[in-house]
């Protein structure tokens, strides 16, 4: 046996060990697990989802998952691909249900593996509801969902005190891909802070709509692409220029519009790993109350 097969073997008889040590339930023959894998770092997937991993003879797997997380799969697993593939449309929600539907019945134990929270525009709600009508037993493994650890991995704190007591998660595309009918002057006014996903095409269309129910255009937004990959970039801009900047971002990319984006001139802990400087006072209010 090569050394990469033993090496994957010790991982899942470790991740077996500590799931019993903790009293973990064990994925079961004829079970379905819905297991959010985290925005791309493997290191926030949960224990839940790497043990799950360890433990599947079937892993149907998003676009968006981290594929590296695989090593931790049994060398026998049969391993789904659910996601779109050289420009060909993924398979439809129906068949992906489906599939797991008759995996369970074949008394398979089944992962469902998806990208951030499954219950965060995942979808996941749907496919747990067609394992409901089936009568097939299920868990759902809740993950770190881009809108809210993506950020904190640009150093923007989804709420924070001095600048948001709201924040409000929004889908740029609807069904069909629309942009989303919303109330946005409720929005506009209630809500002090915006994230946005799927956005990048209607993310202009949307700061437009804000501006016009009373947002400043000079609100401070962010684009940020593969968050806690390698490769992850922030944009920082203005509401006003959201659109061409969202344009031009990489995906998968996340969007927030509203104050607490300033806070990354002081929170950016990972540009702080390659030497950024971190402003201590990055809304300046002790300028304000040395001015005032
Ligand atoms: N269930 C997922 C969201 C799926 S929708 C979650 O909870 O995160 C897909 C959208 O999520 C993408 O269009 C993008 O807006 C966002 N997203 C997912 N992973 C991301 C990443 N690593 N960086 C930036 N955005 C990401």
């Amino acid at each position: 046996m090569s050394s990469a097969i033993i090496l994957a073997a010790d991982n899942r008889i470790a991740l077996r060990r500590l799931a019993e040590t903790l009293a973990l339930p064990r994925l079961q023959p004829g079970w379905v697990w819905l297991a959010g894998a985290g925005p791309g770092d493997p290191g926030l997937a949960s224990l839940h989802t790497l043990h799950g991993i360890a433990e599947a003879d079937v892993i149907v797997v998003d676009a968006l998952v981290n594929k590296a997380l695989l090593v931790l799969a049994r060398s026998d697993a049969r391993i789904i691909d659910a996601g779109k593939r050289g420009g060909r449309p993924s398979p439809s929600q129906d068949s992906i249900s489906r599939r797991l539907i008759s995996y369970a019945r074949k008394g398979l134990r089944v992962l469902r593996l998806k990208g951030g929270d499954p219950f965060v525009f995942g979808r996941g709600g749907e496919e747990a509801l067609a394992l409901v009508r089936a009568n097939v037993p299920f868990r759902i493994v809740p993950g770190v969902t881009a809108g809210i650890g993506g950020l904190a991995y640009a150093g923007i704190p989804v709420t924070h005190r001095d600048t948001n007591q709201a924040v409000t998660f929004i889908t740029g595309s609807a069904a069909r891909g629309a942009a989303p009918d919303l109330d946005w002057e409720a929005i506009a006014k209630g809500s002090p802070t915006i994230v946005l996903y799927m956005a990048r095409k209607h993310a202009g269309e949307i700061a437009a709509k804000l501006i016009a129910a009373g947002r400043d255009g000079d609100e401070p937004s962010a684009i940020i692409s593969n968050a806690s990959l390698d490769g992850q970039t922030t944009m920082v801009t203005r509401l006003a220029a959201l659109g061409e900047a969202s344009a031009m971002a990489d995906a998968p990319a996340i969007v927030v519009i509203g104050e607490n984006v300033r806070l990354a001139a002081g929170l950016d802990w990972l540009g702080a790993l390659s030497g950024r400087l971190l402003d201590a006072d990055p809304l300046g209010r002790s300028r304000l109350s040395d001015a005032g």
